[in-house]
């Protein structure tokens, strides 16, 4: 008789690979099916994140910052260097290394924990029951007590601009690139228009970035926000907005991209165009239409905040599912849901997931902005601190940005933090924590903090909440 799983997972990104981790620590029978191959047909484990998206855009913003750093900024320490160049094919393979080494890692987990990899393409069917079909067409069937579909993202394509993968490319075409464009255009200036935009500015590119909205990272605090704008504009990347493309032709090795913008027609040539104009969940053909399984009607499996679709024992999780298209997001949600299946009270809080764009400096954010909270009536104050003022960030010469602090006017608990500066990511782990915690400003403001750190510039914003900052002016507060 067929073996009976206690989980089958579909997918093996951070919300499939880490929830079978967690099955089989949890003692539970886990099975992982992955349809992704590798150049010779192998299963590659990790999805987008390890594969094509936060780990190698990671190391191309790693290695593009290091030869930046190097031939704009060491001379303000005194360091002079004759001449500073950029081997491409080294800096794609030491991203491929690092790739294969947490991939392969995967493997080895998966392993060690003691969970079935399956490679082939899975399906949902009535029962909990998963049909999966290898890259040979051979077909079987899992026997399952529960599955999650953890299928995760993919690109979003629009018609003026579609992806050919030699002129007009996408996130993963951005990622391998062989020699720097000499004009890179980029559709979007959201997450990833930024973060592959400023790669490829750094090693030497004319950037114009091409932004629907009116609008620059409107998910982002106001504040912020602003200050991103100028930062990037310094750095020179051209961010036009309310830019429509309406129009892409390929001719004489370049892409001629038209856009409207205030009603007027505008043409521009690029050696390369970006598209990165959002991902949608990759729902299509993956249950039966008698699963019970449902899309919602932006074409995401349908859940309750405990990940469990409208089909008995059938959960979904990451980014095939509403929320935060975040890896930290999706692997949380996969933890849950295989806790619960293992009779755990387990429960997400969605109000500490942090954001971060990894340009530099970082803006990295958790909570509430100060437009969502105005918008919904809550009184609030805040509280913010220059990284000019911190003399770690100036003895780095890294010194742009600010930190902001948001607390409830009444009780103090802190409702959101939103930090542009050096190592923001880091820097704002610290409030989640303290959120976590149902910390006050006050609780962050009585802590001590080491001298001489960033991480003083966080300490700096919760006092400046109640007008207390110690290195910087107080201002009124509203
Ligand atoms: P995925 O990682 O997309 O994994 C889904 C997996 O399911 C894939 O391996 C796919 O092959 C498999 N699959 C799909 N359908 C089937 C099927 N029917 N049968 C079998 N297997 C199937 N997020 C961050 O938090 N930080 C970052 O710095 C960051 N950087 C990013 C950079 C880029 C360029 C991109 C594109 C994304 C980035 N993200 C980042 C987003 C992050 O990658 C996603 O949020 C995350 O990968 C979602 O995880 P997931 O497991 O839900 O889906
Ligand atoms: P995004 O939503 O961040 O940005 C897309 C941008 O494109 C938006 O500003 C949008 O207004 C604009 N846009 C949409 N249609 C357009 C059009 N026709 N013309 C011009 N502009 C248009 O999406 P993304 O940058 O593609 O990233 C996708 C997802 O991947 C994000 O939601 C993010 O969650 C995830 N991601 C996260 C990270 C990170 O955590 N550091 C990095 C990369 C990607």
């Amino acid at each position: 008789m067929a073996e009976k799983y206690d989980v089958v997972i579909i997918g093996s990104g951070p919300a499939g690979y880490v929830a079978a981790i967690k099955a089989a620590q949890l003692g539970l029978n886990v099975a992982c099916v992955e349809q992704w191959l590798d150049d010779s047909d192998s299963m590659q484990l990790g999805g987008t994140c390890l594969n094509v998206g936060c780990i190698p855009s990671k190391a191309l913003l790693d290695s593009s910052q290091k030869f930046a750093e190097v031939r704009d900024n060491l001379t303000a320490h005194g360091i002079s260097v004759k001449k500073s160049e950029i081997d491409i094919p080294a800096m794609l393979a030491r991203k491929d290394q690092i790739v294969s080494q947490l991939t392969g890692g995967i493997a080895g987990l998966f392993k060690h924990n003691g969970v079935t990899a399956i490679s082939g393409t899975g399906k949902v069917l009535v029962g909990a029951k998963v049909e999966v079909t290898d890259n040979k067409g051979s077909v079987q069937i899992l026997d399952a007590s529960n599955v999650i579909i953890a299928a995760g993202s993919v690109p979003v394509s629009i018609a003026p601009a579609p992806i050919d993968n030699e002129y007009i490319i996408d996130s993963t075409g951005a990622l391998v690139l062989t020699e720097v464009p000499v004009r890179l255009g980029v559709i979007g200036a959201g997450v990833i228009g930024l973060e592959l935009g400023s790669v490829w500015r750094r090693l030497g590119s004319e950037v114009v970035m091409l932004e629907a909205l009116d609008d620059f990272l409107p998910m982002m605090d106001i504040q912020v926000a602003k200050e991103a704008a100028k930062i990037f504009k310094k750095q020179g990347l051209d961010i036009r907005l309310g830019a429509r493309v309406i129009r892409t032709e390929v001719k004489n090795n370049k892409v001629e991209v038209t856009y409207t913008s205030a009603g007027t027609e505008h043409t521009e040539l690029f050696d390369k165009l970006i598209v990165a104009v959002g991902r949608r969940p990759r729902s299509e053909d993956l249950f039966s239409s008698d699963s019970g399984v449902t899309l919602d009607e932006r074409g995401f499996i349908y859940v309750n905040d405990n990940c469990e679709t409208e089909a008995p024992h059938v959960y979904a999780v990451g980014d095939v599912v509403r929320g935060l298209m975040l890896a930290h997001k999706a692997s949380e949600e996969g933890v849950m849901v295989v806790e619960r299946i293992a009779g755990k009270q387990a429960q997400m809080n969605y109000d500490c997931v942090p954001s971060v764009i990894y340009t530099h400096p970082e803006i990295a954010a958790v909570g509430q902005t100060e437009q969502e909270l105005k918008a919904d009536g809550i009184e609030y104050k805040t509280g913010v601190f220059p990284f000019a003022a911190s003399g770690r960030a100036l003895a780095a010469n890294d010194s742009d940005g600010i930190v902001k602090m948001i607390a409830d006017a009444e009780t103090d608990r802190i409702l959101g933090c939103h930090i542009i500066g050096p190592s923001a990511a880091d820097l704002v782990q610290q409030v989640v924590i303290a959120m976590e915690f149902g910390s006050s400003a006050e609780d962050l403001a009585l802590t001590v903090f080491g001298h001489p750190t960033l991480s003083e510039a966080v300490h700096e914003a919760a006092l400046a909440v109640d007008g207390q900052a110690i290195h910087v002016a107080n201002r009124k507060k509203r």
